[in-house]
Parts: structure tokens; C-alpha cells; sequence
């Protein structure tokens, strides 16, 4: 099944795609992934998104919506997981018309739930493996030495945008933007509510369950 992973900043999104391609083989297409590639690689795409993204701002729809229907272009397995994208109501529409274009379909829009009190924590806390991406949180997930990944010895960076004023402005865009998609997809039949609190394993668990 092919599923939109959807919800605050923070909520978990990375986390839980890391999950399903590890266990249920599932291909995750991470729009910030995708764009933090295009800026590192200093491609035009990436210089359009990358003063966006530094202020916290949402990347405008059609810079979004032309490099997600490049990717889907050469999309074989039903099984990719949409994560970070669809982020406003105008990038839902222009997927559900590049999908039918394509023969394809969405299963699910699973929502990850999570108080907002709760993100600016969880963000300001965030580390990332410069090398191969682990996530970290500096107390509810340290790795064992100071800076230093765990499961290959890369450096640990904040990411530009995780600091407090930028981080506000991702949680505005967020209410906004892209908080209404939930009547969009509960109007379509597609939308499952997950509860984000809790162990990462539970989450894993409500969320599978949620698909079936
Ligand atoms: P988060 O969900 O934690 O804010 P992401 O890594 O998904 O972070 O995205 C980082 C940034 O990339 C966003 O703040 C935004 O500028 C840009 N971005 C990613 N996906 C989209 C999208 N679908 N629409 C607009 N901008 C996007
Ligand atoms: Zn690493």
C-alpha cells in the first residue's frame, strides 16, 4: 500500500518512515529530505528552496509539486510512503491528479498526532548523523558519546532550522497550511488520527495497525 505520512514538525514523521523501510520494505519519498539533497548539492532547485527553508517557510506549491512528480515519474513499487508531502490543500489536489495520471493510489493518509506543546522540545532537542542520517535527541534519545552517531561514527548536527524563531515559524506554517489536510483526506475516506505520544514502538504499532 502506498500511504501519506502527515503531521507536525516533529511529530515523528522521519522516525516512523525509517521504521516502515527497515521492516515492511516500504520506499519513503521525504520532501525535506529531497530539497536538504538539492541545497547540500547546490542544484538551482536547491538555491529556490533553500532561503524557504531557512526561514521556516513552507517551499512554494509548484517548486514542490514539479520535483514530487519527477520522482513519482520513475516510481515503480506500490509501496512508497509519502512523508512531508502533501503540505497544503493545493499540493493534495495536484497529487490526486498526477496519481490518476500515473495509474496510482493512495491507501492511507495516516495523521501522527502530537500536542503542540509538545514539538518545540522535541525540535530545539533534535540531532542528526551527518552521515548517514540518524536521528538523536540530546536527552530523550542521547547517543552513547557526546556528538558522535552511534551506529556509524558520523559527526551529530542541529539542522539550520531547529533552532526556536525558525522552528515557530514551521509550526505556524504548519497550523496554516497544511493542519487543514486533515478534513481533506477525512473527506476522501483516507484519513487514520495516530497517536504521536508515546514510545517510538507503540507509535510503530498504532500506526501498522492503522494501514491494515
Ligand atoms: P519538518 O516536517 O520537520 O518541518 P521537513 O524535513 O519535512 O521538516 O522539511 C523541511 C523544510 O523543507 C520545510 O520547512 C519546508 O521549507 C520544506 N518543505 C518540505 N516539504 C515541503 C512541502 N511539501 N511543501 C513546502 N515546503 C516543503
Ligand atoms: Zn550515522
Amino acid at each position: 500500500m502506498n500511504i501519506v505520512l502527515f503531521g507536525a514538525p516533529g511529530a515523528g514523521k522521519g522516525t516512523q518512515s525509517a521504521l516502515l523501510v527497515e521492516r515492511m520494505r516500504m520506499k519513503q519519498i521525504s520532501t525535506g529530505d529531497l530539497f536538504r539533497a538539492h541545497v547540500k548539492g547546490q542544484t538551482p532547485l536547491g538555491v529556490k528552496a533553500k532561503s524557504y527553508m531557512d526561514a521556516g517557510q513552507l517551499v512554494p506549491d509548484e517548486i514542490v509539486i514539479s520535483m514530487v512528480e519527477e520522482v513519482l515519474e520513475d516510481q515503480q513499487d506500490q509501496n512508497f510512503i509519502l512523508d512531508g508531502f502533501p503540505r497544503t490543500v493545493p499540493q493534495a489536489e495536484a497529487l490526486e491528479s498526477m496519481l490518476k495520471r500515473k495509474g496510482l493510489q493512495i491507501g492511507r493518509a495516516l495523521f501522527l498526532e502530537v500536542p503542540m506543546s509538545e514539538l518545540m522540545g522535541r525540535l530545539t532537542g533534535r540531532r542528526v548523523c551527518s552521515s548517514c542520517g540518524a536521528t538523536y535527541h540530546v536527552t530523550a534519545k542521547p547517543p552513547k558519546a557526546k556528538g558522535i552517531c552511534d551506529l556509524c561514527g558520523g559527526i551529530l548536527e542541529q539542522r539550520k532550522d531547529d533552532h526556536e524563531e525558525v522552528i515557530q515559524s514551521r509550526l505556524d506554517a504548519y497550523t496554516r497550511s497544511t493542519a487543514p489536510l486533515k478534513s481533506y483526506f477525512a473527506d476522501r475516506g483516507m484519513l487514520r488520527e495516530v497517536q504521536g505520544m508515546g514510545e517510538t514502538e507503540a507509535v510503530y504499532a498504532r500506526l501498522t495497525q492503522a494501514m491494515k
